[in-house]
């Protein structure tokens, strides 16, 4: 079978200071509707619909080399087991001095991510951008899947080092949290000089759960949030993102299953090439 790559890749070995694609098909602890382990390939299935250049930054990808290192074999694991499995690829791309870029799966994939940056860098910030605060102390008594991961990496981190965009749902508690701790930050326009002012040049890591976006543009979700972001919300984060120190970042929560028409895994491929181009 011809494996798929996302866009023109320049390489399936990590290149130093460039990003390292990697898929994640991991759907294990999904409360809704299951789908978004088939992710990583039909986001690479839809980015050979779209071009290298981005009118947005004014850059190709043809021009930043970037590698695609295929999909973790996560099949018949235990989380634990794919969790460790997901920390040891991230291990191996930061010793290579390259960046991680992983393709959820489950937004739980971000957690061994932070683990293995955690043991690589200090002083790092997490930038969280989700329509859910994915705060819970546990959920169907389970203390690690998708809506509590945030805060297992709130915990590794401390929430001072956590900025949460996009949050539109959640329990009174996890608002509290976020406001008691200073997480959640508006997003209107004007909002980026604050944003800039704290992200003031630190090291930032991205975890982007696509259910952000408003389901009119983004329906191919498992827990779509009606008033949502559209592109050029998301648009003028990267646009101030451009110019800060970007580790590492995960694009998560899609769900090929539940989109008929295609066009969520084309926003998705959009969204990751913008990403790889700013990275
Ligand atoms: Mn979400
Ligand atoms: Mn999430």
């Amino acid at each position: 079978m011809k494996s798929i790559q996302f866009l023109e890749s320049h390489a399936s070995t990590p290149i130093k200071n460039r990003p390292s694609i990697f898929g994640c098909p991991l759907d294990r602890t999904s409360t809704y509707r299951s789908g978004s382990d088939k992710a990583p390939n039909a986001i690479r299935q839809a980015s050979d619909s779209i071009e290298t250049y981005s009118p947005y930054r004014d850059r190709d990808l043809m021009d930043l080399k970037f590698s695609d290192l295929g999909d973790l074999d996560l099949v018949h694991k235990d989380l634990e087991q794919a969790l460790k499995i997901i920390e040891s690829m991230c291990i191996n791309i930061l010793t290579q001095g390259a960046k991680p870029v992983a393709l959820g799966g489950e937004h739980t994939v971000t957690l061994p991510i932070i683990r293995a940056l955690n043991q690589y860098l200090d002083d790092f910030l997490v930038i969280h951008i989700d329509a859910h605060s994915d705060l819970r102390q546990e959920y169907d008594g389970q203390e690690l899947n998708h809506s509590t991961v945030i805060r297992r990496v709130a915990e590794i981190m401390g929430p001072s080092r956590l900025i949460q965009l996009g949050i539109r749902s959640g329990t009174k508690p996890e608002f509290e949290w976020m406001r008691s701790n200073k997480t959640l930050y508006e997003w209107g326009k004007g909002s980026e000089r604050y944003l800039l002012k704290r992200l003031s040049n630190k090291k930032v890591y991205l975890t982007l759960d696509l259910d952000v976006m408003d389901p009119a543009c983004l329906p191919g979700t498992g827990n779509p949030e009606t008033g949502g972001w559209f592109f050029h919300d998301l648009d003028r984060l990267f646009n101030i993102m451009t110019s800060q120190n970007i580790i590492g970042a995960d694009v998560v929560e899609l769900n090929p299953v539940l989109d008929s028409s295609g066009a969520s895994s084309i926003m998705a491929a959009t969204i990751v090439r913008e990403l790889l181009l700013i990275i």
